[in-house]
């Protein structure tokens, strides 16, 4: 018995039960569509079901469905440090949870942009000075193995990744009896596109704004623009220092007008059992989108704390913070959707992100006669007589 057998959720690419097999039978690599895949060695597999036991796979639904965080603390929260909320995705509740934990002796393990590989990966960091490189959000799949395999038994660590990262995680220290000395955090999860994505995205960088095809740094949420938290902009910079920020909305940025059309996530995300239906860390953080915090300029994060650990970890880093209480209609206003529904066109980008075409080209055969016709005056008239028509 291995992860190759059928379960309720397709694989996540989370890649803990590459870290849980003992008998390092499993590989992980990106596959064609640019999504990290684990792959079981036959010949090594002794059918010992660990790998099961960590894998996300396996998590039934709750059924009926029934929101994991109804009654649950939730909070908006910022950090205190101005300059901290302005170099955070959100509002530096990430940064301040592991600035903390880092001075009282906790190793933290988080996400960094890998520019000589190209691609993230975790990383277990010793020093406060060194999770900067972790700070922010990567729109991109975390390889978690080297890092997830570092842990060591008598340590304490602070994690945060993806939900199913982190539900893999909290399995995997269950099973070694490591728990204690762990706090979970993940994030609300749009899920991540595919790496092909990313690489179509630089060659288009290149090839409209002259920068080399060496990254050495990205930023998917610089604020230093504008429209700042709101309407956030990819600040990318090569090798030889040039840099080129995507100075635009979301929603006319190339690399997240395919991301948020929901057209090239991996697919498990679209299913994802961890969004609302369960949650296996001690605190989640999220972007406080939504009607409460509309008018905010540099950023404010969700908080919501799942475990009496989470709450426990919550109060500890409240003196760095700034505070507002919520509610569950607040998070529902901010993280409504139970699933994100994936664009009929997925699987024909998918392809054509691995073959010639550029990606102006393909944005411009699937979405742009929509995006021309919602903005064109017949596209408008056609939209006012249907408003008018509900009404
Ligand atoms: C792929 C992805 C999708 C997201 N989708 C949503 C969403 O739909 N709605 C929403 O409200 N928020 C989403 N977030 C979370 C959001 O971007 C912020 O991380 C959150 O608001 C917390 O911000 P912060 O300023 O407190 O912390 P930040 O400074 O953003 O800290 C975030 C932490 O997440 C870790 N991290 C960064 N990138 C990755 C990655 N690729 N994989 C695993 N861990 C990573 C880092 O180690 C860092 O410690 C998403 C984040 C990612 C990475």
């Amino acid at each position: 018995m291995n992860i190759n057998q059928a379960g309720y959720n397709l694989c996540s690419g989370c890649g803990v039960c590459v870290t849980a097999c003992p008998y390092g039978a499993i590989t992980f690599d990106l596959n064609t569509d640019g999504f990290y895949e684990p792959v079981v060695n036959a010949e090594k597999c002794i059918d010992c079901g660990i790998c099961t036991k960590v894998c996300y796979k396996y998590l039934p639904a709750k059924e009926p469905f029934e929101n994991t965080f109804q009654e649950k603390p939730v909070y908006g929260a910022w950090s205190k440090n101005i300059e901290t909320v302005k170099t955070s995705s959100s509002g530096g509740v990430g940064y301040e949870l592991t600035a903390y934990f880092s001075e009282k002796g906790y190793k933290v393990c988080g996400c960094i942009f890998d520019a000589p590989c190209d691609n993230c990966k975790h990383i277990i960091v010793e020093t406060v000075g060194d999770l900067e490189k972790i700070k922010t959000s990567k729109y991109l799949q975390s390889n978690t193995v080297e890092a997830f395999s570092g842990f060591k038994k008598n340590e304490k660590y602070l994690v945060i990744g993806t939900p199913c990262q982190i539900y893999g995680l909290r399995k995997y220290i269950r099973l070694k009896k490591w728990e204690e000395n762990f706090i979970l955090v993940d994030f609300f999860c749009h899920g991540t596109p595919s790496f092909n994505l990313w690489k179509k995205y630089k060659e288009y960088l290149h090839r409209k704004h002259g920068l080399s095809l060496t990254l050495k740094n990205v930023n998917f949420r610089e604020k230093n623009v504008e429209s700042k938290w709101q309407n956030n902009a990819i600040l990318t910079q090569d090798s030889s220092d040039k840099e080129w920020v995507q100075n635009r909305a979301f929603s006319e940025n190339l690399f997240f007008k395919f991301f948020l059309n929901e057209s090239c996530q991996n697919k498990a995300c679209y299913e994802c059992k961890l969004r609302l239906d369960h949650c296996a860390s001690d605190i989640r953080i999220a972007d406080f989108w939504g009607k409460k915090y509309a008018g905010n300029e540099w950023g404010v994060s969700l908080v919501i704390t799942n475990t009496e650990k989470g709450e426990q970890t919550f109060d500890e880093i409240k003196p760095k913070l700034e505070i507002e209480a919520a509610n569950f209609d607040d998070l529902q206003n901010s993280q409504g959707k139970r699933f994100n529904v994936p664009n009929q066109k997925r699987e024909a980008i998918l392809k054509e992100l691995q073959g010639e075409k550029t990606l102006e080209k393909i944005y411009r055969k699937h979405f742009a006669l929509k995006e021309w016709y919602r903005k064109s005056i017949i596209g408008r008239g056609v939209s006012f007589i249907k408003r008018r028509a509900l009404k």
